[in-house]
């Protein structure tokens, strides 16, 4: 059982993994500032409201805990709003992680795992894609995360921080016994969005039907936060075993398009979905699917969702009971 800080612990991702991190023993203490997180995903007593910039409050809390490794989750995450508000962004993403970096220094804390992204490959020659290929982000949300996978890796070099950094593809649906899910404001996901719509009946617009792929619409890699959340925890093991850093995608390696993603909503939940075809999203590749055999390889991860249907219906789950409906 060891002491784990999870910044920005009280948001989708990292309220998953949290939980996971406490069923499995673990001390685990969440810092957020609450600017996106909700304190109704963090257990009870385990939320220390805390900004990455505010130095002084990470002194206090490095100081009274005797943390073994830090999962860093904190960051601001749409896209559309870092091509508006690239300076914010930049000062938050790139550097909130330098200011916990310089904590983690000063109180001797030398393990890391980095919520990094996708992103970072732009729009990519190839799929699936591997770690090695080229990374070009096309916004300055995936700049900043490849802005602080490159620090993490001059610190691996130059000082005793080991790290692992995860490139999210798409994460989705919820773990229902944990009564969390995903609540994004304003939401931007196609999975919450596309049950807006069934509960609205205002039609979900489909951004783009033009791309090269089969059915026009573009394709992602899909993964079930839990999965993600167990890659995390499979990250933390190897750092806690003396394992080197290193960056490894996270995704399922199987990509579905926008009306895949549509059907398997209409099939999961047994109701129409409204839609209709708009235009395309600026930045948005054709396809982003990962090759996953570096994660499962080196890190021994495997995914436990293998279906987008029960994906969608983990989330389904979840967007019921968060809006009273059986
Ligand atoms: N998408 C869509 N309509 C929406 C929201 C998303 O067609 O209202 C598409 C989007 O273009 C992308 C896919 O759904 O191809 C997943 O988008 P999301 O925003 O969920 O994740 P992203 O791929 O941007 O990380």
């Amino acid at each position: 059982m060891a002491q784990i800080l999870v910044t920005g612990g009280a948001g989708y991702i990292g309220s998953h993994t949290a939980r996971f991190l406490l069923e499995r023993g673990h001390d685990v203490h969440v810092l957020d500032d609450l600017s996106k997180g909700f304190a109704h995903n963090v257990p009870e007593g385990r939320l220390h409201v805390v900004n990455l910039h505010d130095a002084a409050a990470l002194d206090g809390l490095f100081g009274t805990h005797r943390f073994e490794a830090v999962i860093h989750f904190a960051a601001f995450i749409a896209v559309g709003e870092s091509v508006r508000e690239s300076e914010r962004y930049f000062r938050n993403n790139v550097g909130g992680s330098l200011s916990l970096l310089e904590a983690m220094r000063r109180h001797h804390v030398r393990r890391l795992v980095f919520s990094s992204t996708a992103a970072v490959y732009g729009n990519p020659e190839q799929t699936p894609i591997t770690e090695d290929s080229p990374v070009r982000p096309v916004n300055p949300y995936g700049e900043s995360k490849l802005m602080t996978e490159t620090t993490l890796r001059w610190l691996d070099e130059c000082s005793a921080l080991r790290f692992v950094a995860l490139r999210y593809f798409n994460a989705c649906g919820a773990e229902a016994r944990f009564g969390i899910g995903e609540e994004h404001e304003p939401e931007t996901h196609l999975i919450p969005l596309i049950f807006r719509a069934i509960r609205t009946g205002e039609p979900l617009t489909v951004f783009g039907s033009d791309y090269a792929t089969p059915d026009g619409t573009c394709i992602r890699d899909y993964i079930h936060v839990s999965d993600l959340a167990s890659a995390h925890l499979s990250a933390l093991d190897s750092l806690m075993n003396g394992g080197s850093s290193g960056i490894y995608n996270a995704g399922t390696g199987k990509g579905y398009s926008v009306l895949e993603v549509i059907r398997a909503a209409g099939i999961v939940t047994g109701k129409e979905v409204p839609y209709k075809i708009g235009a395309r999203r600026e930045g948005d590749p054709a396809e982003l699917v990962a090759d996953s055999q570096k994660l499962q390889k080196t890190l021994g991860w495997s995914p436990r969702y293998d279906t987008l249907e029960s994906m969608v219906a983990s989330a389904w789950e979840f967007d019921s009971m968060r809006h009273g409906r059986d």
